[in-house]
């Protein structure tokens, strides 16, 4: 059975969507509905056997525990065992918005949304589907991003939909989400926090507001704090390759034996000749590139082609986020 799709106003959702929406997920259903930063898929996130289909819906990993999207500060609270002073200063300054905080859990959240640790992932999202959904349901939902495990994020409906058609109740249509790279997920249940995903949320934007804070630890070094530290996620179909300097004698040389080949490029008229090749003109501007970039991938995941190529953006903080995903999304060495 397909999945049922209802199209909301991304602006002033309508309430009789939400009430909808609300009324598939307190009866235990699954709703991809749309996050300022990529699609989320929600279940109540007080009831385990919700929360175990969305790991079902996905293929997830049970150790990879789940983001819980609240209404407000207090609802996050309720979930907590302590409220450290840095989150109530970051939570002031970013909520609602794409920020997750890690905190110590309250014993009511169930284990299968944080995989049985003793910390819980927590953010109040600004899309007004997403929080206008959360006012009407009155209860947490836990919600990873609406794809299949370790695939492409989707930020389009149709992502959504080739990703797990069939496998969730409901899909929430409100067009291309805004943001294009998941949450910044932040530890603030150590002192100085520590940062565990760059995301849109700069780390010079949190030092500004609470002081110097831990940087990404190497992915190689030690036990994984963060599922999302993982080595290679958000990876579309074909092998992916970044590559910093000259990537246009790199794309040459792949075409010329006869591979289809995707490039994700900043410049012109570059190799403009080659047939097989699709090449896909990037923003230079940050916060557009990331807006872009997953929906660049999955053209070229649709397109057939054989191999991507990348040519990274700057080795600098403000590229820091965007480029974390595409070492991800890499198959080489990171
Ligand atoms: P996604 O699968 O895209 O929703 O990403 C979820 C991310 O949330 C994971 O990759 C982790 O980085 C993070 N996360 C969720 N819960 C926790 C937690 N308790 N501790 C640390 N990170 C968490
Ligand atoms: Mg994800």
């Amino acid at each position: 059975m397909h999945t049922r799709v209802l199209r909301v106003d991304p602006v002033i959702p309508e309430p009789a969507v939400l009430a909808e929406a609300a009324s598939v997920l307190r009866r235990g259903g699954l709703v991809a509905f749309p996050t300022e930063t990529v699609y989320g898929l929600g279940a109540n996130a007080s009831d385990p056997d919700a929360v175990a289909r969305i790991f079902r819906a996905k293929g997830r990993p049970a150790g990879n525990p789940l983001i819980v999207h609240v209404a407000a500060k207090d609802q996050a609270q309720e979930l907590t065992s302590e409220w450290p002073e840095a989150a109530d200063r970051l939570s002031a300054r970013f909520w609602p918005g794409p920020l997750t905080l890690v905190l110590l859990r309250n014993p009511r959240v169930p284990d299968i949304v944080t995989a049985g640790g003793a910390t819980v992932a927590l953010r109040v999202p600004a899309h007004p589907v997403a929080l206008a959904l959360l006012r009407t349901v009155h209860t947490p939902l836990a919600a990873p991003s609406a794809n299949r495990s370790s695939h492409l994020s989707p930020t389009r409906p149709e992502h959504v939909r080739r990703s797990l058609d069939g496998r969730i109740d409901l899909l929430l249509d409100a067009g291309s989400t805004t943001g294009g790279v998941e949450s910044t997920v932040l530890d603030v249940s150590t002192s100085p926090p520590r940062l565990l995903r760059p995301g849109l949320i700069s780390p010079a934007q949190i030092e500004a507001v609470v002081g110097p804070i831990q940087r990404l630890a190497s992915p190689a070094g030690g036990a994984l704090r963060s599922p999302g530290l993982l080595a290679r996620h958000y990876a579309p179909t074909a092998p992916l390759e970044c590559v910093n300097v000259d990537a246009a004698a790199r794309v040459e040389a792949l075409c010329r034996t006869g591979m289809r080949v995707g490039w994700l490029t900043f410049t012109g008229a570059e190799l403009a000749h080659l047939p097989e090749l699709r090449r896909i003109m990037m923003p230079s501007d940050v916060t557009a590139y990331a807006a872009e970039m997953y929906a660049a991938l999955h053209s070229l995941d649709e397109a057939g082609v054989e191999r991507i190529i990348v040519t990274m953006p700057p080795d600098t903080e403000e590229w820091l986020a965007v480029r974390d995903r595409l070492r991800r999304a890499s198959s080489g060495p990171i």
